[in-house]
């Protein structure tokens, strides 16, 4: 929608030499490693307000998930999925640390669940264009960092659910911000799930393996933000947040 107001500003008032304005849109990313499926990608972008605002990536197959979310009623912000199947006491204690968090998050005690930004559509959209997330779900794993007016993305993602280890970025994030990068933030996908034979949305809700894992990056590197999105909804989640949140063992 705002690409449009923006796209609407292209009149005859404006002169010439009025620069381009700037576009929901991902260069080229640069292939810093492929192996077994897997990849790690990286892009390095001008810092503008664009990628930060509501505008959406012009995705044929980005706006079909999305089309065929919204055709389903599925596209809610609290969306609700068929329960887990649970069978052991040790699955049931992690699954009420899930809920615990879940309730933490949907009571607005922790983290704002808001509309899908720029540069999280256009990465999501990215990996869904190479992986349909109706019929392939996965996740990807993404660092944003800052320096000079420049952001640096980080973004790895596999041929399975959720992308090994060799591609998060950590490494190359780590010697980024030793080099004076600042972390801007961290962005994983909750895929589709399925609620009655029919697709739901991702839940926005750190899980206690996330919020495990992301308190390392808070306390090694400064991570200041969390987000968690779905291709719709993202929650932004800041780092002193982690705190209350369940974390796994
Ligand atoms: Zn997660």
């Amino acid at each position: 929608m705002l690409l449009g107001l923006l796209g609407s500003c292209a009149s005859p008032l404006h002169t010439s030499t009025a620069p381009p304005l700037p576009r929901c849109e991902l260069p080229i990313a640069t292939l810093l490693t492929s192996t077994h499926g897997a990849t790690l990608e990286r892009w390095d972008l001008p810092e503008t307000d664009v990628w930060f605002g509501e505008a959406l990536p012009s995705s044929a197959s980005y706006a079909a998930y999305r089309n065929t979310l919204h055709a389903m009623g599925a596209d809610v912000i609290h969306p609700v999925a068929d329960p887990p199947i649970v069978t052991t006491a040790e699955a049931r204690a992690q699954w009420h640390r899930e809920d615990a968090n879940l309730e933490l998050v949907y009571s607005g005690r922790v983290g704002t669940i808001r509309p899908i930004h720029c540069l999280e559509a256009a990465l999501f959209a990215y990996h869904h264009e190479r992986a349909d997330q109706l019929t392939q779900p996965s996740e990807m794993i993404v660092f944003v960092l800052r320096k000079d007016r420049r952001l640096r993305v980080y973004a790895g993602r596999g041929d399975s659910m959720y992308p090994p280890k060799s591609v998060y970025g950590v490494t190359e994030v780590t010697a980024d911000h030793a080099a004076g990068w600042q972390l801007v933030a961290n962005l994983h996908n909750h895929t589709i799930r399925s609620f009655a034979g029919k697709p739901a949305l991702g839940v926005t809700v750190p899980s206690t393996n996330d919020v495990k894992f992301l308190r390392g990056l808070v306390d090694e590197l400064g991570l200041p933000t969390i987000l968690v999105t779905n291709g719709v909804f993202t929650i932004d989640v800041p780092a002193a947040s982690l705190a209350t949140l369940q974390a796994a063992d």
